[in-house]
């Protein structure tokens, strides 16, 4: 692709992100569900799986689907195995990122068995007690992911079972405890994050400890030092926007259908940026919206350097 690109037809789109209901059943503080800016996207819309599979096989060359759900979770949608079947027959990989607490371990083992060794699947635990674990991932039972996980693998031999595990300043130690580690062994792989330091900027609807949900020293302090230097629309004719969804060639996909180039765009500026064949990234390359700052050049740069991969 040249660099001078500034336009995507949807046949170019490789991968996307969907929002498959606007709900959630779990009440984690740092959620863009708590975000005061972010009302306008938790209303609970559920297209049915004929509806979104109209709308995807107008992606014809899709690779990657991320039912991620930045403000559901995606196992609530009552089709989802639908979708994942659908999936698996078009061969487009599936990143599936659950909180685990849905269902029961029957209803797990009947996803095991759609999912392929292309697929995978991160069930997320935040600490090896009860009371750890709820700290952030407030209205779930440990327990409960444990045996739902256990369903899943009892039928998908695959390994493409993942462990996700939010790192905060308080369950650091705990990380290191043998609790977790046998809790880290039950799953084929494991995979870490950093809590998303953007996060720590925002107004929340619902209020909760701040000393104690927060990233490391180290990280805090980096990503302060990120945002204190933001440029913002019109600041500078020196700003050069490298946007991620133009390069990767990734659109988002709210829960009415509507699609932006990335979830942090939707998040900020209202869905609905994109329809029809070609999607044009000129009002984005232009520095039209103050949020698209994560992408501009030198940032980049920083957040590279930082190792800050989640503040986007
Ligand atoms: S924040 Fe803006 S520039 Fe970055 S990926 Fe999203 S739309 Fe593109």
């Amino acid at each position: 692709m040249s660099c001078k690109q500034t336009t995507l037809h949807r046949s170019e789109i490789l991968e996307l992100e969907m929002d498959l209901t606007g709900t959630c059943n779990l009440r984690c503080p740092l959620c863009t569900r708590n975000y005061a800016h972010a009302g306008h996207l938790l209303k609970r819309n559920v297209r049915s799986f004929k509806e979104i599979k109209e709308q995807l096989d107008t992606f014809t060359n899709l690779e990657v689907f991320y039912m991620a759900g930045n403000i559901s979770e995606p196992t609530l949608h009552p089709e989802v195995k639908e979708i994942c079947r659908y999936l698996v027959d078009r061969g487009v990989a599936i990143e599936l990122f659950t909180n685990g607490s849905t269902h029961n371990p029957k209803w797990w083992a009947e996803l095991g068995e759609i999912l392929s060794s292309n697929d995978r699947i991160y069930f997320t635990i935040c600490g090896s007690t009860q009371e750890l674990h709820e700290k952030y991932r407030v209205g779930s039972k440990l327990q409960d992911i444990l045996d739902n996980h256990q369903g899943f693998i009892s039928t998908n031999k695959e390994g493409i079972d993942h462990i996700q595990h939010i790192m905060f300043k308080y369950n650091r130690e705990d990380y290191e405890s043998e609790a977790m580690k046998s809790i880290i062994a039950r799953f084929s792989k494991t995979f870490n994050v950093d809590t998303e330091g953007q996060r720590t900027f925002n107004e929340y609807v619902k209020s909760f400890d701040k000393d104690l949900i927060r990233p490391e020293d180290e990280r805090k302090r980096a990503i302060d030092a990120l945002f204190n230097i933001k440029p913002k629309p019109g600041e500078s004719s020196d700003i050069e926007i490298k946007c991620m969804s133009l390069r990767d060639r990734k659109i988002y996909i709210d829960q009415f259908g509507q699609i932006s180039p990335c979830y942090g765009h939707a998040e900020y500026e209202g869905p609905g940026h994109f329809s029809g064949e070609v999607f044009d990234y000129g009002e984005v390359l232009s520095f039209k919206f103050k949020d698209c700052f994560k992408c501009e050049r030198r940032i980049q740069k920083l957040i590279d350097v930082m190792e800050l991969d989640f503040v986007c």
